[in-house]
């Protein structure tokens, strides 16, 4: 099916389903285990990661997404959703009694790796498989600061690894979905 989910708990949901609508998709929005009946793939958009674990781990959503990537689904993880598909995380020490994340993507991340004063910013990026450079926009990124043997590098930005896939998951530490480019959402319906 090309029926595709959004993570809609929290963040930037709306302007990925837009995308995703633009590019011929039929859009669920996700925020119960219910709603993955049917789906193909899951977009987790960008927001705030500790609080999306959160809401994943009382919904009962962690444990459904595993479940629904091992069962042959596609998730794309932008910005916090980057966050919650990798395996290894740093710079959430200070938040106490913070449930795991999904922890699938073989990739270690450092949250709100780019400073204070220059936490968000923009910069065109040459990405694997899209023709045209991709404007994209960094708000509070994390950095991929580790990738397993078995993850594609796709874009890479200062040295470091911006979007990458393994398998059926695809993670991008900006906001695709602000671009008015709708090269990366295309190239996540392609894993579907
Ligand atoms: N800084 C956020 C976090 O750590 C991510 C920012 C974003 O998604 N734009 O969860």
């Amino acid at each position: 099916s090309r029926a595709v989910g959004v993570l809609a708990l929290q963040g930037a949901f709306r302007e990925h389903a837009q995308a995703l609508r633009r590019l011929g998709a039929e859009i669920q929005e996700v925020r119960l285990p219910a709603d993955l009946a049917g789906l193909s793939g899951v977009v987790m958009p960008g927001g705030e990661s500790t609080t999306m674990r959160r809401l994943l781990a009382t919904r009962g959503l962690d444990t459904a997404l595993c479940d629904f990537h091992a069962a042959g689904g596609a998730l794309w993880g932008t910005c916090a959703g980057a966050i919650l598909l990798a395996r290894d995380i740093a710079g959430d020490s200070d938040v106490p009694g913070l449930p795991p994340a999904l922890g699938l993507l073989d990739m270690a991340v450092q949250r709100n790796a780019y400073g204070r004063q220059v936490d968000s910013f923009t910069t065109p990026l040459t990405v694997q498989e899209l023709q045209a450079p991709f404007e994209a926009f960094f708000i509070r990124a994390p950095a991929i600061t580790r990738v397993g043997a078995g993850v594609e590098v796709l874009a890479q930005y200062g040295g470091q690894p911006v979007a990458v896939r393994e398998g059926r998951l695809l993670a991008t530490t900006f906001h695709p979905e602000l671009s008015g480019d709708d090269g990366m959402h295309r190239l996540f319906l392609n894993l579907l």
